[in-house]
């Protein structure tokens, strides 16, 4: 039996998700942006929380895992860092299986936006939650990693299939978007920053994605073709991404 997932935007541009198993009916909340936030959505699809599982340890993700925690009792699972800032009952590391009901999760190691960010992929369901390492035409700050490090992540994750959907943890779309079109004159760009402001403009979210899209699309997974564009022909494909990601950081289109 699927998953079902119910998306909220909560903070300034975070999306929460309450993910629910159908066989079971138990639910998980992918990380804590808003304790409230998720409490209200708790409220509103009436789902009891057994879980909740962190992608990294920043507030905007973890910040509320003590106050839902008394809320619900629910179990906290994710990377040690998380102890950082919050309560944690279980640290995860790559290639373990977290079940949510018979629903099962594998971690993937995502490092580089903080060191010990992960991944949460459903293989049956098509469905990966990747918190702020890949977004819609973007993808997350080197805040602690090293391009390297980031490479390695998102190569993992553009290693899914294609039908994938990404569940990425802010709409930070149309700002992507517009980098996107500085630095790739691909007609496949174009038209998909297209669809991005359109759907901007009537106040729908961009998000999820789907690992097909974000290859044809993104410039940090197109980096080693835009590599020459860049003045860097011939680099190394994590030396590519260093100097797109040094290029967005600089960008204020
Ligand atoms: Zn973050
Ligand atoms: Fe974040």
């Amino acid at each position: 039996m699927p998953i079902r997932v119910h998306q909220f935007a909560c903070l300034s541009d975070n999306y929460g998700y309450l993910v629910r198993d159908e066989a079971t009916g138990l639910a998980a909340a992918i990380d804590t942006p808003d304790a409230d936030a998720v409490l209200q959505a708790l409220r509103d699809t009436g789902w009891p929380l057994a879980l909740i599982m962190n992608t990294h340890w920043h507030p905007d993700h973890a910040g509320g895992n003590a106050a839902v925690k008394a809320a619900t009792g629910a179990k906290i699972v994710g990377p040690q860092e998380v102890t950082r800032i919050a309560p944690l009952d279980q640290a995860l590391s790559e290639g373990e299986t977290v079940m949510l009901g018979e629903a099962a999760f594998t971690v993937i190691d995502t490092g580089g936006h903080t060191l010990g960010h992960i991944s949460y992929y459903d293989a049956a369901d098509h469905a990966v939650f990747v918190g702020d390492t890949l977004f819609a035409l973007g993808c997350g700050r080197l805040f602690e990693g090293t391009a390297e490090q980031m490479w390695t992540s998102l190569s993992k994750l553009a290693a899914l299939p294609d039908e994938t959907a990404v569940y990425c943890a802010h709409e930070y779309t149309a700002a992507n978007a517009r980098f996107a079109l500085s630095v790739d004159h691909d007609p496949v760009v174009k038209a998909r920053t297209e669809q991005v402001f359109a759907a901007r403009a009537r106040g729908e979210p961009t998000v999820p994605t789907t690992i097909g899209a974000e290859k044809a699309a993104n410039p940090f997974l197109r980096a080693p073709l835009l590599a020459a564009g860049l003045g860097l022909k011939g680099a190394a494909p994590a030396q590519a991404f260093a100097a797109v990601r040094a290029a967005k950081d600089a960008f204020t289109g």
